[in-house]
Parts: structure tokens; C-alpha cells; sequence
């Protein structure tokens, strides 16, 4: 039940892949479930006390979190 289990994750502007490696299964618990590691940057909002937003590591770009 993870956001980013099986999203194909590609930044939006520059279209890099930004699925990082497989997770090892016994490690997934930590990351939500998730398959696969994710490159983009969480931004995170104190106001809102979530991340509202993600960051492209390559282009630097910004994309509102769905
Ligand atoms: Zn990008």
C-alpha cells in the first residue's frame, strides 16, 4: 500500500528514470513497502507537516505531490 511501490517514477520536466535499486525485501518495511529506492527529494512543508512536494535531483525541478 505504497505511494511509491509501483509508480513509474520519471521527473516530470527532464524525464530522468528516478527509480533508484531494488530494496531487499527484509528492508522494505522501512521504506513504506516500497520495491524500489526513489532518487526525487521529498520537500517538506512545516506548515502542513507533510511532504508537499517532490524535487528532481538532476534538473532541480519542483512538481506538486499528488
Ligand atoms: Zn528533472
Amino acid at each position: 500500500m505504497s505511494e511509491l511501490s509501483d509508480n513509474k517514477e520519471y521527473c516530470p520536466f527532464c524525464h530522468v528514470n528516478l527509480r533508484d535499486k531494488p530494496i531487499p525485501e527484509k528492508y522494505r518495511h522501512h521504506y513504506g513497502g516500497a520495491t524500489y529506492g526513489s532518487r526525487k527529494i521529498a520537500v517538506y512543508s512545516r506548515d502542513e507537516d507533510r511532504t508537499v512536494k517532490w524535487q528532481c535531483p538532476d534538473c532541480g525541478k519542483e512538481w506538486e505531490r499528488e
